[in-house]
């Protein structure tokens, strides 16, 4: 049986897509997958349990590398991303060690974007090299076009007034811009950079996105250009590929009280695994959803600048919460502190829309359930995300200005969360309507010579996996 070797850079956010890329690699071919873990090694038990669910399962073999120690070579207050890099680089032994001791030696390597500096060891090994990014093809053409900016551009992008070409995709607003590109001087700039470098030089690029939802910016990928230039490797878009069970133990009293709403009427509230907000916005956010009049199910995380660490859960919602809120709005909404089972939720009839920050996981995750999105990002490539669901897809509307920048008031929260919710205007109308067509040419792509389907066979061919 054939053999692919996966390797997951740590963190929640890129250790999931990878093991969910092996479970379907395994089910899909049907050849065996091994996904070497490199974890932080800090106290959060939360990859371990990742691990542990994606494991039981049962269709790819996962192992949880030990944690490497980077404290001399990254400064503490370096980004998340310098600090994932520099891991991988640190990895490479523990890495190479690993596949010495496998019985069976893989012949395919992928891993994810932060990872490209482990490519030499697929070389040493001869194995053939795929990255995987667990992203969508406009943030890859970005980082693909990234290094020739770099040349071109002088001074600092965010002082250019017109938005940033591409070519064949469209262009980057100064809004989009992900906060990597604000200082050029940064370190975190120059991975980021070194990276849109290193990615031509495997043999090929799966990305987590699908035909019919980029239609513009994969074939401006590949069609004879200047950015196909760049690019020099084949892109498989293999997506979606999205969580398919969860991994805490699922909370009843969520599924009670979702059990009793009626359909379609619930607005889901997550900001992803770390997102979260100012006291001043979690205030407005609560008024907003309050002022909508509609139903809400809100994953509250602690408020960027309320510092009780030992506080309990109660003490958080009452910090965030308008005096008296959860009172006015029992039976109307449900407040929730803990980990919440997304895809489960998403999955749950009563759910009709989802304000997210748009990580890209989140958004497959709401995509493929026909979920509507108020796009609220924070971080990272979510305003390019926004965009992407706003203006070229149509599944989403976005709040006026960037919540980063200032405090989005309960008046917009409020009609933002009309909007897409059922029974109000035309605007919200197509935008449902568009969700629900996405949500069918999500599950279309994966049947039999659906685009997805065939990408992925056509990878498999192009690195011999299949005989
Ligand atoms: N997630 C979850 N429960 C939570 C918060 C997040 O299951 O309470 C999951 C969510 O389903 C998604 C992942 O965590 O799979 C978050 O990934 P995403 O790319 O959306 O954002 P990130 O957190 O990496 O910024």
């Amino acid at each position: 049986m054939a053999h692919a070797l996966l390797v997951a850079s740590p963190g929640l956010g890129h250790l999931i897509p990878i093991l969910e890329l092996g479970n379907r690699l395994s089910s899909v071919l049907n050849i065996r997958v091994t996904v070497l873990a490199v974890t932080t090694g800090s106290s959060s038990l939360t990859e371990t349990e990742a691990i542990r669910a994606v494991a039981a399962r049962g269709t790819c073999e996962v192992t949880e590398l030990p944690p490497v120690d980077t404290d001399h070579s990254v400064e503490p207050n370096a980004t998340v991303f310098t600090k994932i890099v520099e891991k991988m680089r640190a990895a490479k032994p523990v890495v190479q060690d690993a596949i010495k001791s496998m019985t069976q030696k893989p012949t395919v390597m992928i891993v994810d974007f932060l990872g490209t500096g482990m490519m030499s060891i697929a070389d040493d090994a001869g194995m053939a090299k795929y990255v995987y990014v667990a992203s969508n093809s406009w943030f890859l053409a970005l980082m693909m076009y990234l290094p020739v900016l770099d040349k071109v551009v002088e001074g600092e992008y965010i002082d250019i007034k017109e938005p940033m070409k591409i070519p064949g995709c469209r262009s980057i607003g100064p809004d989009d811009l992900i906060e990597t590109m604000l200082d050029r001087s940064n370190r975190h700039y120059r991975e980021c950079v070194r990276c849109g470098e290193e990615i031509p030089m495997s043999d090929g690029i799966l990305v987590n996105t699908w035909e019919e939802l980029e239609g513009k910016t994969l074939p401006a990928l590949r069609e004879d250009g200047e950015l196909s230039r760049v690019m020099k490797v084949p892109v498989y878009a293999i997506g979606p590929i999205v969580r398919s069970n969860e991994l805490t133990k699922r909370p009843n009293s969520i599924f009670e009280w979702l059990d009793k709403q009626q359909e379609r009427s619930v607005l889901y509230v997550c900001l992803g695994s770390g997102g979260t907000l100012s006291l001043k916005q979690t205030t407005e956010l609560a008024c907003g959803l309050e002022l909508s009049g509609q139903s809400f199910l809100w994953v509250l995380r602690r408020p960027t600048s309320y510092l009780g660490e030992s506080s309990t859960d109660d003490d958080l919602v009452s910090a965030g919460l308008p005096e008296g809120f959860l009172d006015r709005t029992r039976g109307m909404g449900l407040v929730v502190t803990e980990w919440a089972p997304q895809v489960e939720i998403l999955s749950h009839g009563s759910i009709g829309g989802f304000l997210s920050h748009c990580g890209w996981s989140s958004v497959l995750e709401s995509l493929t359930k026909g979920v509507p999105i108020v796009a609220w990002p924070l971080y990272a490539e979510q305003w390019m995300n926004a965009t992407l669901l706003t203006e070229e897809i149509g599944v989403a509307v976005r709040t006026s200005e960037l919540p980063s920048k200032g405090v989005i008031g309960r008046e917009e929260v409020a009609s933002l969360v009309r909007k897409i919710m059922a029974g109000e205007g035309e605007e919200g109308r197509k935008i449902r309507a568009k969700a629900e067509e996405v949500r069918v040419s999500s599950e279309r792509v994966w049947t039999q010579g659906g685009s997805s389907y065939y990408s992925l066979l056509e990878w498999a061919k192009q690195c011999r996996l299949l005989s």
